[in-house]
């Protein structure tokens, strides 16, 4: 295949991405396949010799969509959204076609210069202060990561990349146990260990005491471990916790730790200035990680990370080889020695398509609408005999379940999943088996999320 070929395929991979979106309220949301059914389709081995397109792409059309979870279908409501929006769907056309590696300034001046532009953009729409720099990462995962091999280094006074872990002190991180398990995993891969991830207890609200904070804090010294630093949740995967971030960050401050606020989901809600007191006090946090692939319609991957001073990130971070080195160009910023993969995708101009074509009143109206639809959907559903919302709805999230029982309740979920109109995922909330509604999908409407409703009665009606 050359580019002549290409250009005539990617005209059809467009109009097929039309009807695709346009079809997709009538395909099932979740794929109804048994394990093990794409695979065995597919051929023991690669070819020796090339395939024509059309063959291939005949393969693609029979094999693939029908075994996909349609994450852009309108009624998805599991998860949390990943949300492609058409304008960032391009902006990746044409990213994919200078397929740059965006590492370093000089390796894609655009890239740089406006990834710093564009997450400037967004700090300035959450309305976080102007002191914030910040990066895209590739997700939430890698951007916390940054974070806590960053609070290892401050803790070992920079010793850490040099000279390994072994005979240092035990360093500390501390955490609800609503936080996202991309903090347990950086706690495993940056080598301070799962057990040293300490789990402060929650008020009735699931947010951190922070006086239970401040009291590990003191424990863990009195005991001779080293604290690193605190781990904020915002908007918690399971049920959309929210730690007081002022009250934590104080906490942290005069313990003299950074503060890293996890916002991967509920932070591309804070556009809207209505949402912000649910996180007042994160101006003083040391990193904050916002999801724009989740909820604001830039697709995976696209995880930007604000950090309060950069500085102590590079200098755990960074690493320039003289292969890496830039003759003659200083004051420009290599992306790539704030995160951890060399290589870096263009991602910031799906960010800056997606924030230009909309707008953020265009933004701030979809989030609008999918929470003032979320607490509609609650409402309705609190009117089904035998159903009872669990955790009342933060932004776009609520859970519900039956009074009948954890049984009854993970049957009706089945059948709800099975159904296909709607997707739904479960959780667990103090030890109750609860369904999650996650309402977000760029593209839905009133009626889509409604619809939640109308399968839940249907399915009851008919168990009686
Ligand atoms: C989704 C999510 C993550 C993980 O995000 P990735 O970008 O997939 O790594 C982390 N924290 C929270 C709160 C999330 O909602």
């Amino acid at each position: 295949m050359d580019h002549d070929a290409l250009r005539d395929w990617s005209k059809r991979a467009a109009d097929w991405a039309h009807a695709y979106h346009a079809g997709l309220r009538d395909r099932p949301v979740r794929a109804p396949l048994v394990p093990g059914t794409v695979a065995g389709a597919l051929p023991a081995a690669a070819p020796e010799a090339p395939e024509p397109m059309a063959a291939i792409w005949a393969d693609f059309e029979r094999l693939v969509p029908g075994a996909m979870t349609h994450w852009q279908h309108p009624r998805f409501f599991a998860y949390f959204p990943a949300n492609a929006a058409p304008a960032s769907m391009l902006a990746e056309q044409l990213a994919n076609a200078m397929a740059a590696q965006c590492m370093l300034w000089q390796t894609s001046p655009a890239a740089s210069e406006m990834e710093t532009v564009t997450v400037g953009w967004l700090r300035d729409a959450l309305g976080l202060p102007d002191h914030f720099a910040g990066t895209i990462h590739d997700s939430a995962t890698t951007a916390t990561l940054a974070a806590v091999v960053t609070m290892r280094e401050r803790a070992l006074g920079h010793a850490g990349n040099a000279e390994g872990l072994a005979g240092g002190p035990r360093l500390r991180l501390y955490a609800t146990a609503e936080t996202h398990s991309s903090v347990d995993k950086a706690a495993r891969v940056a080598g301070i260990g799962q057990a040293n991830l300490v789990r402060v207890p929650t008020d009735a609200d699931l947010a951190m005491d922070a006086g239970a904070l401040a009291a590990a804090i003191a424990a863990d010294r009195a005991a001779g471990l080293q604290p690193a630093g605190v781990i904020l949740c915002a908007g918690g995967t399971s049920v959309g916790a929210f730690d007081r971030i002022g009250e934590c960050v104080a906490v942290a401050r005069a313990a003299g730790l950074p503060a890293h606020v996890d916002a991967a989901w509920a932070g591309s809600a804070m556009i809207c200035p209505e949402f912000r007191a649910l996180w007042a006090g994160v101006e003083g946090a040391d990193s904050v990680v916002v999801n724009p692939h989740k909820w604001l319609g830039a697709q995976f991957d696209c995880t930007v990370q604000f950090i309060a001073d950069p500085a102590p990130q590079i200098r755990a971070l960074g690493l320039k080889p003289a292969y890496l080195a830039t003759a003659g160009v200083s004051a420009v910023t290599d992306y790539n020695d704030w995160t951890i993969p060399l290589g870096r995708r263009f991602r910031a101009l799906k960010l800056w398509f997606v924030l230009r074509a909309y707008g953020l009143e265009g933004l701030r109206a979809r989030i609008r609408n999918h929470v003032a639809w979320a607490a509609g959907l609650a409402a309705e559903l609190a009117r089904l005999p035998g159903v009872e919302i669990v955790t009342p709805p933060v932004l776009g999230l609520f859970t519900f379940a039956l009074a009948a029982g954890d049984g009854p309740t993970e049957a009706l979920l089945a059948r709800i999943n099975d159904d296909g109109r709607v997707y739904l995922t479960p959780t667990r909330h103090r030890g109750r088996a609860v369904i999650r509604v996650s309402v977000g999908q760029f593209d839905c409407t009133r009626d889509d999320v409604m619809t939640v409703a109308a399968v839940v009665a249907g399915l009851l009606g008919r168990t009686g």
